[in-house]
């Protein structure tokens, strides 16, 4: 089997609400997302999508993708998108890092090897079944009052776990937030508060030593360092989440010490078979884990979700799902979306999502053999 058609449409992905990071420093309005379509000479076309979280949150922007296909879409042509392993050596080889620009090629990939051998992907990550995956909310920072309000709408929409962002310059105002925010947690509930790198360490010592919650800390300063120092002094258990890009940053994290979790985007690693040698090393280490993407449609969403269904539960947090917060759907009705709290990986070969390319407006890229 050889790839020979590689086909690129730019897809923007309007939010419904605006969006503020750890202590409102940043606002996102809308993500540009990449939709890619791998065909193959013998018929089978592969769906894969690259969506990141705005430019200012990791070193990856949405046009940054397509301006890396220049280069890699020709290398690929002609290749056997079922040879996983060869196909990412040769993007490495072709073009070192842009890791974010890879992955929706891997995804595609992905997909028509799920599709060519009649299986789902959450049965080529592993799984024996279809095991739907508690999804989490993603509550905008905002005032104590605010964010509570936050979580009381999720919950009403079936969320059971959250994820909270705060991290501001004032620690007395990210105190009243864990504060608020801990006692209208429910039994049954879990909560995990988000810094997204905000915090210098000393702050952070001073907000977790404070406060009486010990739920998941996730990223609260800038570095693997810092966050390990702070882990090794804060009662709260922490997780990492944007300082890990490559495997051996994760062995870095591993070897620094003092972590108990970690979140894995295929985006941000650069896609589902390096996102899977990572949940695997997550898994011989210990690390309980967040998997999902970095941002995009039920397309993007979908991908990650298979990995999480064949994730064991003992090590499994939760995922969140971008596509609950956009006001278009380029996939209506596909995919792995929220029931009761819950998401479940497509039952059908591959990744289960087929974008109608009519929606997607026309390709602004073609490459062929
Ligand atoms: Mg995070």
């Amino acid at each position: 089997m050889t790839i020979s058609r590689i086909t690129v449409w730019q897809v923007d992905l309007p939010l419904s609400e605006p969006y503020w990071l750890s202590g409102g420093r940043l606002k996102f309005e809308a993500l540009g997302s990449t939709f890619v379509r791998i065909d193959t000479a013998d018929g089978l076309s592969g769906w894969g999508e690259g969506c990141p979280w705005g430019h200012t949150y990791l070193p990856a922007h949405g046009a940054g993708i397509r301006a890396a296909f220049e280069v890699l879409a020709p290398a690929l042509v002609g290749r056997d998108p079922c040879a996983l392993d060869t196909i990412n050596r040769v993007m490495d080889e072709t073009l070192p890092g842009h890791l974010y620009a890879k992955s929706p090629l891997d995804m595609a990939c992905w997909d028509i090897l799920g599709l060519s051998s009649g299986h789902p992907l959450w049965r080529l990550f592993g799984g024996d079944k279809s095991i739907p995956v508690p999804i989490n909310s993603s509550i905008a920072t905002g005032t104590p009052d605010e964010m509570v309000a936050r979580i009381e709408k999720a919950r009403a929409a079936g969320y059971r776990v959250h994820s909270a962002k705060i991290g501001g310059t004032d620690p007395a105002v990210d105190v009243a937030r864990i504060t608020a925010i801990d006692a209208m947690i429910e039994p049954g509930e879990a909560i995990t508060y988000d810094v997204n790198r905000a915090w210098a360490p000393g702050v952070a010592l001073q907000v977790l030593n404070a406060v009486d919650a010990r739920a998941w800390v996730e990223q609260p300063c800038e570095t693997i360092r810092q966050c390990a120092e702070v882990a090794a002094r804060v009662p709260q258990p922490v997780l990492l989440d944007e300082c890990l890009h490559t495997l051996q940053d994760h062995l870095d994290a591993w070897r620094t010490g003092g972590f108990a979790g970690l979140k894995i985007k295929p985006n941000r690693v650069g896609g589902l078979t390096k996102a899977r040698q990572i949940r695997d090393l997550a898994l011989a280490v210990g690390w309980q884990m967040h998997i999902e993407d970095t941002g995009g449609s039920a397309l993007a969403d979908t991908a990650a979700i298979h990995l999480a269904s064949a994730t064991p539960q003992t090590h499994r947090l939760a995922s969140w799902l971008c596509h609950a917060h956009l006001a278009v759907d380029p996939v209506p009705g596909q995919g792995a979306r929220n029931i009761d709290g819950l998401a479940t990986p497509p039952r059908d070969p591959g990744l289960g999502v087929t974008p109608d390319p009519h929606r997607l407006g026309d390709p602004v890229a073609v490459y062929e053999g």
